[in-house]
């Protein structure tokens, strides 16, 4: 299809759909920008664009690259993207969660499970939307878990292994604020700090327009192992629950798991940083994930 007639399309669906549910397509960029509605949307897009990476990055005659749809019946869907490994039938799920707004920092001081004073890091939003409310609900969750209630309710935002197999994040997000336009509406933005622009430029952008960075920042796409983010002795992460009982054991993913760049001053003008810890880049997520088949 030509681009025109692509774009003359979707126009008409999304008219045919406000239609269809009373939304008045004047007013539908304040509702998609409104900042109870954009994380969402952008939370989406994002699934999507991973989604399509995948498919051009895995080679096609080892690996099915699937967008599963929502199940009906309980109005959730259980997996973001779906691999699946010919050869062997074996799937990988992929939970897609963007980095933290504005949470780009340089550490202060050694933290145990973290990194060491000068690591540059970059936490993801990793959390659950939905949580259990009712107290029966919460019990079978917990049983199914092999938690105690108190332990589960706890952590009641909180993932474990057994939630997916993999996170995907980009790190743009951590690179946005919420600010104001010309006309006073609140929005997020694009808007680097100067550190944060010196750690972009390491990253070896090939250009440097604002509007280049910033989608230079979204595509950088990572992924990590459930296991890899885990509270547990063998990552040595540490839970932040105050009232954890097993707070280097626990078995949950903390809320913001980090990708952690190491101290990139130290590094040679021309070396490029990378995720020191278990976060693997998307270019590199072949050999990635056919370790992965390994384990699941
Ligand atoms: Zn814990």
């Amino acid at each position: 299809m030509l681009q025109e007639q692509q774009e003359e399309k979707w126009i008409n669906d999304i008219r045919k759909y406000c239609k269809s549910l009373n939304i008045s397509i004047n007013d539908l960029c304040k509702i998609v920008t409104d900042l109870k509605v954009a994380p969402m949307i952008r939370g989406k897009a994002f699934e999507f664009s991973t989604y399509s990476r995948l498919k051009q990055v895995l080679p096609e005659e080892k690996w099915i690259v699937t967008k599963p749809m929502m199940n009906a019946q309980t109005g959730t869907h259980d997996i973001d993207i779906k691999l699946e490994h010919k050869d062997t039938g074996k799937t990988i799920s992929i939970e897609c969660k963007l980095a933290k707004k504005g949470d780009f920092k340089v550490l202060k001081q050694n933290k145990s499970g973290l990194g060491q004073k000068g690591d540059y890091l970059i936490p993801v939003k990793c959390m659950r939307s939905r949580t259990t409310k009712s107290n029966d609900k919460a019990l079978a969750a917990a049983q199914k878990l092999n938690v105690t209630l108190d332990a589960f309710i706890t952590h009641s935002d909180q993932y474990r292994t057994s939630s997916f197999h993999v996170v995907a994040t980009s790190i743009g997000n951590a690179f946005y604020k919420t600010g104001e336009d010309e006309e006073g509406n609140i929005s997020y933005i694009f808007k680097p700090t100067y550190e944060e622009m010196e750690f972009i430029k390491r990253l070896n952008p090939p250009n440097f327009t604002e509007e280049f960075i910033q989608e230079f920042v979204y595509n950088k796409v990572s992924f990590a192992s459930s296991s890899d983010i885990v509270v547990s002795h063998k990552t040595g992460i540490i839970c932040g629950r105050k009232k954890c009982l097993d707070k280097s054991n626990c078995g949950f993913i903390p809320n913001y798991p980090v990708i952690n760049f190491g101290n990139v001053q130290n590094l040679e003008l021309t070396e490029v940083p990378y995720p020191k810890n278990k976060w693997v880049e998307i270019e590199k997520c072949e050999a990635f994930f056919d370790e992965l088949l390994l384990q699941v």
